[in-house]
């Protein structure tokens, strides 16, 4: 094996260059150079299994992204966030790494939209019920609720 001709083997991992450490099948040779270990399937499924176990850092990155376009601040640390098993909101267990972000993915709302993503200003809560509060004002939602209720009903 080691003695075979031409082949190269990393030195760490004793697995043959330009394959995936994880399941062996060949790099691209952009990858390998860039210094992947693994291959573009395992990769996302790293990360989506990294993602299921642990949200954080992703709702971090992504809020970071956020503030930066909004220009608001930003100070969240991923391990200081809190998320709750179930929306605050809307009391459905919020869902994680299901598909694309669906409605119960965590999402993270600002109290004060204004005042960024800062520790003391956010919460987690339901995509779903983030984006029915969206950045309206409890009279604008008392409205909106008033409203609803002033409809006939089926
Ligand atoms: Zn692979």
């Amino acid at each position: 094996m080691a003695g075979k001709k031409g082949a190269r083997w990393t030195k760490y991992t004793g697995v043959r260059k330009g394959a995936c450490v994880l399941c062996g099948t060949p790099i691209a040779k952009k990858l390998v150079a860039r210094r992947h270990r693994s291959c573009a399937p395992c990769i996302s499924t790293k990360r989506r299994d990294a993602h299921r176990l642990d949200p954080r850092p992703r709702l971090v990155s992504q809020a970071k992204r956020r503030a930066k376009k909004l220009v608001i601040p930003f100070g969240l640390m991923p391990n200081l966030l809190v998320i709750p098993t179930h929306c605050p909101v809307l009391g459905k267990p919020l869902e994680v790494g299901v598909g694309n972000a669906s409605e119960y993915s965590p999402s993270l709302d600002r109290i004060n939209p204004a005042r960024g993503y800062v520790h003391d200003n956010v919460r987690v809560i339901s995509y779903r019920a983030n984006r029915i509060r969206s950045d309206a004002s409890v009279g604008e939602l008392e409205a909106v609720l008033a409203y609803a209720k002033s409809l006939p009903r089926k």
